[in-house]
């Protein structure tokens, strides 16, 4: 049997009416409107109004960009919003299942534990692929999402397209796709892939390539019946006018958002090739995002030397796969030189 939506849809969600906001009921055409419907302070100051519950103006530049339909976006506050919604949309407390690919990003495990999800975890192999056999052996009726990052964190490396495919095909639930750092890979976006699986979610972030992490905008990228699920979840107003303005000036932004992507991976080599010369490294992972893993002698003495010299870093090492392994993260020209000399004088 293929992929059913109804079947791995939770029943309560089927059956909820979302709340309906003032703004949902009436949709505003023009400026000149009288607006007593919202309780609001009418006092004009820029944000004295609710924002548009379904952020049209920003999805329309989105659905363009992407070559979309707008009803297949939904944007959140940060893309840590979106993956709670999917968990709580798909995944019943205490009966259902997801499965993760550790080494890899730490929310998943912590929305699991959040919304009392047993979380599957199926280590990558050591070439941080997939195990798809593993991972299919571990899926059952109750499986209801699979957590991929692609490029991964901490990893950096790109998950293999037909490995991809091939989960796509054989799951039989959602089978999510964490794009965070996919401005910086050499891969273009599962984004294009939407029409052929009905199964797949993409999720984006503003926080990494775009550099507006303080804002909170995530993007999730699915179906209109997936997305149409995740709108009846959604809290009415979750991304506040701020967000939406600048998020509107980040994404019309593309040739200096592509300038700094430049910038970043020119960085990124250079970096590599520094650290190349640091005796207490041992391994430079090749990487499709804007840090670099590498494995070194001893992480936790090689973490605090640095935090002495006041450069802090990522310590890895807790992770599977991960043993002595710390992440940097590609700052500008001046803070990448001051870390290679760090590095350069440590002992
Ligand atoms: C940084 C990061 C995110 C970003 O989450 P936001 O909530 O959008 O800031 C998502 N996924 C991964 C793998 C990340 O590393």
């Amino acid at each position: 049997m293929g992929f059913n939506l109804e079947n791995i849809t939770r029943e309560n969600i089927k059956g909820l009416k979302p709340y309906s906001s003032a703004r949902d009921e009436y949709v505003s055409k023009g400026s000149e409107m009288v607006f007593l419907d919202a309780n609001e302070n009418p006092n004009s100051n820029g944000f004295n109004r609710y924002p548009d519950p379904h952020q049209r103006s920003l999805k329309s530049i989105l659905a363009n960009q992407k070559n979309i339909e707008e009803s297949q976006i939904l944007v959140g506050n940060g893309s840590d919003e979106i993956l709670d919604l999917l968990f709580r949309v798909f995944c019943e407390p205490k009966i259902d299942n997801i499965i993760t690919l550790p080494p890899t990003y730490g929310m998943y495990k912590v929305l699991a534990g959040i919304n009392d999800i047993e979380n599957r975890e199926v280590f990558l192999n050591s070439d941080f692929q997939p195990n798809i056999d593993t991972i299919v052996a571990n899926v059952d009726d109750k499986t209801k999402l699979l957590l991929l990052c692609s490029p991964n964190n901490p990893t950096g490396n790109l998950i293999e397209e037909n490995k991809i495919k091939i989960l796509l095909k054989e799951f039989k639930g959602l089978v999510i796709i964490d794009e965070a750092y996919i401005d910086f890979a050499s891969a273009t976006s599962w984004i294009d892939c939407l029409n052929e699986y009905p199964n797949l979610v993409v999720t984006q972030t503003l926080s990494k390539a775009y550099g507006m992490a303080g804002i909170r905008l995530g993007m999730c990228y699915a179906s209109e019946a997936i997305i149409n699920l995740l709108k009846k979840i959604k809290p009415p107003y979750n991304v506040n006018v701020l967000t939406q303005n600048q998020a509107i000036k980040g994404v019309l932004n593309m040739a200096e958002v592509a300038n700094q992507v430049a910038e970043i991976l020119n960085e990124r080599s250079h970096l590599q090739n520094a650290l190349e010369e640091v005796p207490f490294i041992q391994t430079i992972y090749s990487s499709e995002a804007n840090f670099l893993l590498v494995k070194v002698d001893d992480a936790n003495k090689r973490y605090h030397q640095l935090l002495e010299r006041e450069i802090v870093i990522r310590n890895r090492s807790k992770q599977p796969l991960c043993d002595n392994t710390l992440r940097f993260t590609i700052g500008t020209p001046e803070e990448n030189i001051k870390l290679i000399n760090a590095l350069k004088a440590i002992k």
